[in-house]
């Protein structure tokens, strides 16, 4: 649980610097096996970039929206048994040509054939048509279940660069994955490894797109709450590192037998010279309310066009009601890459998202803008899918930019690390049927 005073003792057998998600993660893998933990966390708030505002009652993420439910350290991480999804729709819409197309559900070459049965007195869309769309949804389910040593043994370009030579037909490329990588990757240019936006690719076939009900936090909000008494302590900022203490700005040096820094990459660089600083994604979001749904459906809509500022928009008190006052409507969108001009960017993106949902947008109310120009680390060719965590014994590192670039990347890197410290001190995990070696 939190706590903002430091125990008189001023020690644990093992530090965590930062109480975002990666360390949380670690520190329940610790404490489950029995080793004292302190979190020390420089905000007034746990959670990181997995945090939710509170605004009239809406509930506003800050970042951390596309989750699938294919990630396994959600599943696996002690103490987010039980966390309770809100779906989106199979599949996604794709705004293309004016119109917006359900595309993307995943399923076998015989349901697939059944689909472009259905389909077949359809309109064609741009995408392509019944036919096409079937094609797809087979090829998604092959791809659920490829090996990952298969697909980490193609070569390594960038996505971009793969989509070119992978003989998909173009519409398929413009019409659905790129959009759904760039939404997925953060990455409007697709510069990402190929090895990563396969992963990706792969997460969104092998499971559904959620969120987590009531915002992003709840996940950091549920770690913490089930962490003994005491584990996690906010407003601490840690200045300056050595292998068995810190020091804080606020409770001068803290000793320890172990030292997890669970930072941001920058955070961590600063800490730990030598450290190597990644490139990073900006992301933009933003959250309007609005008289009435424009979408009624729980749905992701991406723009095939790039007409506009918008990579990804969603009704999302469609997809979890929870997260808006009875009977109010909740949109939130998002900008990838540099946005517009702080003065434009509400007319921009109002106005692209007038044709997105083919609906007015002059009554809607923006509700408030998120703006991190270093909001995650960048993946690009070549990446190491797992940095070393364990930098020498009693010294570790752990957080998405050592993993992939989400809540499945931090996670795992956290279960990494906490498990590269019970080895050094010889203590057996608590949770050994997690298999350590997976990548997802
Ligand atoms: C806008 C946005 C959109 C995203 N979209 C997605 C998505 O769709 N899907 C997905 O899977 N992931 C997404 N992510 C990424 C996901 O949120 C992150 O990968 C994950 O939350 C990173 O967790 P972390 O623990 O590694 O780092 P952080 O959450 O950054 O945690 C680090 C913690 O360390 C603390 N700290 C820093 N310095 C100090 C110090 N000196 N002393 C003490 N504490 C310190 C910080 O306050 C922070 O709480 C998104 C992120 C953003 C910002």
């Amino acid at each position: 649980m939190l706590s903002t005073a430091l125990s008189t003792a001023h020690h644990a057998d093992v530090v965590i610097i930062g109480a975002g998600l990666a360390g949380l993660s670690a520190a329940h893998h610790l404490t489950s096996a029995g080793v004292t933990v302190s979190v020390l966390e420089a905000a007034p708030h746990i959670g990181g970039r997995m945090a939710t505002d509170q605004v009239d009652g809406f509930r506003l993420d800050r970042g951390g929206r596309l989750l699938t439910t294919s990630y396994p350290d959600l599943l696996r991480t002690p103490g987010l048994e039980g966390v309770a999804v809100r779906m989106f729709s199979p599949g996604v819409l794709v705004h293309s040509e004016g119109r917006n197309y359900r595309t993307g559900a995943v399923g076998s070459a015989r349901s697939a054939l059944t689909v472009a049965r259905a389909l077949a007195s359809a309109p064609r869309p741009p995408l392509g048509g019944a036919v096409d769309q079937a094609r797809l949804s087979a090829a998604l389910g092959r791809l659920a279940a490829t090996p990952t040593a298969r697909l980490l043994g193609r070569p390594e370009r960038t996505a971009g660069e793969a989509l070119a030579v992978r003989g998909l037909p173009a519409r398929t490329v413009n019409g659905f994955i790129r959009p759904l990588l760039t939404a997925l990757l953060c990455d409007p240019e697709l510069r990402t490894s190929s090895r990563c936006a396969d992963l990706a690719l792969r997460a969104f076939a092998r499971g559904r797109l959620f969120v987590p009900a009531g915002g992003s936090a709840t996940l950091p909000d549920m770690l913490a709450r089930t962490l003994p008494e005491g584990t996690v302590r906010t407003d601490v900022c840690v200045t300056d590192t050595s292998i068995n203490c810190v020091s804080t700005k606020e409770h001068g040096e803290i000793a320890c037998r172990s030292l997890v820094l669970a930072t941001g990459a920058r955070t961590a660089a600063e800490l730990l010279p030598g450290l190597r600083v990644p490139d990073f994604h900006s992301v933009t979001v933003l959250h309007h309310t609005a008289p009435a749904p424009p979408l009624a459906e729980p749905a992701l809509l991406l723009d095939a066009d790039r007409e506009g500022p918008v990579t990804h928009t969603a009704v999302m008190s469609a997809v979890d009601p929870s997260r808006a006052p009875q009977g109010r409507v909740l949109i939130s969108s998002t900008v990838l890459g540099t946005p517009p001009p702080a003065a434009e960017l509400d007319r921009t993106v109002r106005a692209h998202l007038a044709r997105l949902y083919g609906t007015p947008t002059d009554d809607w109310e923006l509700l408030a803008v998120h703006h991190d120009p270093e909001s995650v680390p960048a993946m690009n060719p070549p990446h190491d899918l797992r940095r070393p965590v364990r930098l020498l014994s009693g010294l570790y590192v752990c957080g998405d930019h050592r993993d992939m670039n989400t809540v499945q990347g931090a996670l795992f890197s956290g279960r990494r690390a906490a498990h590269a410290i019970l080895r050094d001190l010889g203590v057996r995990p608590a949770y050994e049927t997690a298999p350590i070696a997976a990548v997802a």
